[in-house]
């Protein structure tokens, strides 16, 4: 165990996923020295085209392939280590033609998606693992798929009763979390846009935020990753497809920007090691003391 490198993997949907939920926890963790693996279940084919430099007609048929090359790029920003793909279809929007495609994430077999979540699991020995929650955050098809096949995994990979073919250690992760966007902070962006614009009609973010947003008292962890908004900032940048030149993340002011993205904030639903009910560390009841520090030189007490 001595050798093991603390290791963060984040399970996401679609290339730009890691950035809004995670962002920010990922680069603080590459900062410390964390190991950090991304997965990505799709390559995002049937997201919007946003970049003014493509025809939407001629870039259809090979969004995945620009919206892997946006995804590569916003990964070196974020230092992210490992980055691997599940291999699965975008689902596109429920309700949509495209969200029929029997290729899709969400049409997969559940038990398949597992195993190769459990695959990179034995291979990658995260300590940490941060995916959606049950309502894939805002109810997106893929979104729940990556959700079920995350969880399921964080409860099979240790287990050695399950997919002994792959002929890998059982690993078991540490801690599980769901990403999540706190209620209170859609509430000062509504507050903060008026007072920005106060002659504007504004509209806010979404006709009812509650559906996407949870109420903080379920919130277990919050973490400060203000030092680290610039790098987040850049990776949401990378991914031009995604991004419209106004969207309000890009356009709002430093001082907006700061108020509202320097805590990332989770729900910690499995943890196999003694912490606090409130946290504002992923990595809390697993650092050495060394490195809760941040690699200051301590005495052994
Ligand atoms: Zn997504």
């Amino acid at each position: 165990m001595t050798d093991h490198t603390l290791t963060l993997m984040t399970v996401h949907a679609h290339p730009d996923d890691e950035v809004f939920l995670t962002g920010g926890v990922i680069a603080k963790a590459a900062a410390e020295g964390i190991h950090t693996v991304l997965v990505t279940a799709t390559r995002g084919e049937e997201g919007e085209i946003h970049d003014p430099d493509l025809d939407p007609e001629e870039a259809r048929h090979r969004l995945g392939a620009i919206r892997e090359a946006e995804l590569r790029r916003a990964v070196s920003i974020l230092g992210v280590d490992e980055l691997h793909f599940l291999g699965y279809r975008d689902s596109g929007m429920e309700g949509t033609p495209e969200n029929e495609n029997p290729h899709n994430f969400h049409h997969a077999d559940p038990d398949e998606a597992t195993a190769r979540v459990v695959r990179l699991m034995r291979q990658t020995k995260p300590d940490v693992v941060v995916t959606y929650d049950e309502r894939g955050g805002y109810g997106h098809p893929d979104h729940i798929a990556a959700h079920r096949a995350a969880v399921a995994a964080f409860d099979a990979a240790g287990d050695p009763g399950r997919f002994p073919e792959f002929g890998l250690a059982p690993w078991q992760p540490s801690k599980l979390y769901y990403g999540a966007f706190a209620r209170s902070t859609f509430d000062r962006m509504q507050r903060l846009f008026r007072e920005a614009n106060p002659e504007g009609n504004f509209e806010p973010p979404e006709e009812d935020y509650s559906s996407f947003t949870v109420p903080d008292d379920e919130l277990t962890t919050w973490v400060n990753v203000h030092p680290y908004l610039l790098q987040k900032q850049a990776a949401l940048r990378a991914h031009r497809t995604q991004i419209a030149a106004d969207n309000p993340f890009l356009t709002m002011s430093d001082e907006i920007a700061q108020e509202l993205m320097a805590y990332e904030a989770f729900i910690r639903v499995r943890s196999l090691v003694p912490v606090p009910e409130r946290e504002d560390d992923l990595f809390a009841g697993l650092r050495t003391p060394v490195e809760a520090n941040h690699g200051a030189v301590t005495s052994g007490v």
